[in-house]
């Protein structure tokens, strides 16, 4: 019966769609207390459903596969390195019977207590080979740590050694900015979350984890968190400001071969032009960011896009399937 409402809409992998595990409720109050309300009722609602609201608004969207990963911060807010790794495990589990009740439509990243690199590589390696699961998300910082150090080698190794994606999530920064001081509505998702994404991964890009890991590919929400837009910039200038760091390639060369992205949460028809154009048709796929956003506004303006058959296909199905080895069925 769902498969009658996909067929009249262009078929869909999703990969930002949220869902809250048992016990994770308390790192998410300051994530969600800013909606309140009915707001913030529904929203919980629809964190911790997976049957007719998650369903149903997949099926008005014609979005096939659901990759689902636990709301920000996650684990990533666990002050108690053993705690967030059990948490990490009991997560993954319970995502992993999630799927089970329903592996038509629904994948799943991984959630990593990255508090110990190997600790987390080791918990990759489980929810890859033993749960089926397509990659992780990981929720940016923990604690201040950012994974540019060398220790999260192995957690990269072991990426890159399985051909699984990380998808980057916005989380909080560590310290809020001076420049947001007296400017709270600037901290979050409309501007801060962004900017501490976007330096997280070109962190990573930089600091040359990518020279070290060449078929490492991280993927970020949001259309690419806005980095697609300056990719001329950062070779202009570190062409010249390199202050000593050395990389094989241009920066911008990274981005599609390294950095993928997603549209979660723009739905901007010129972002997605300059983004195709920036990275290349293989390097962008449609995700909504539920229940943050909405599918509906998601899905139209996908499909609406002025793009080529082939290239919609890419990125609202072909881009994830190839990505995240999701059979076509
Ligand atoms: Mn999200």
């Amino acid at each position: 019966m769902e498969h009658e409402i996909l067929a009249d809409r262009i078929r869909k992998i999703a990969l930002e769609e949220h869902f809250m595990p048992p016990g994770f409720h308390g790192y998410s109050k300051t994530f969600t207390r800013l909606m309140g309300g009915d707001a913030q009722t529904q929203l919980a609602a629809q964190l911790d459903d997976f049957n007719d609201l998650r369903i149903s608004d997949m099926d008005r969207a014609g979005i096939d596969i659901c990759v689902l990963s636990p709301t920000a911060p996650g684990v990533q807010a666990e002050p108690d390195a053993a705690l967030a790794a059990r948490r990490a495990a009991e997560s993954n589990d319970y995502l992993a019977g999630t799927i089970a009740r329903n592996p038509t439509r629904f994948a799943g990243f991984a959630s990593l207590a990255m508090h110990d690199p190997k600790v987390a590589a080791r918990e990759l390696r489980r929810a890859v080979e033993t749960l089926g699961f397509k990659g992780a998300l990981v929720n940016g910082h923990t604690l201040g740590a950012y994974y540019d150090k060398p220790a999260y080698d192995a957690v990269w190794d072991a990426m890159q050694d399985l051909d699984v994606p990380l998808y980057l999530h916005p989380i909080d920064p560590w310290q809020v900015p001076h420049a947001y001081a007296d400017r709270p509505e600037l901290a979050g998702a409309v501007w801060g979350w962004g900017v501490e994404t976007a330096s997280h991964a070109l962190r990573l890009l930089f600091s040359g984890v990518f020279d070290r890991f060449p078929r490492l590919k991280i993927i970020l929400g949001h259309m690419g968190e806005g980095l697609p837009m300056l990719l001329w910039r950062f070779d202009s200038r570190f062409a010249v400001y390199s202050q000593g760091v050395t990389l094989q390639l241009r920066p911008s060369e990274y981005f599609g071969r390294n950095i993928v992205i997603t549209t979660s949460g723009v739905c901007s028809h010129a972002a997605l032009a300059c983004s195709l154009t920036e990275m290349g048709e293989h390097a962008v796929m449609f995700s909504v960011d539920y229940p943050y956003e909405s599918s509906a506004i998601a899905a139209n303006f996908i499909e609406t896009a002025p793009l080529s058959d082939a290239v919609r296909q890419l990125v609202c199905y072909g881009n994830a399937a190839r990505l995240l080895k999701i059979d076509h069925h």
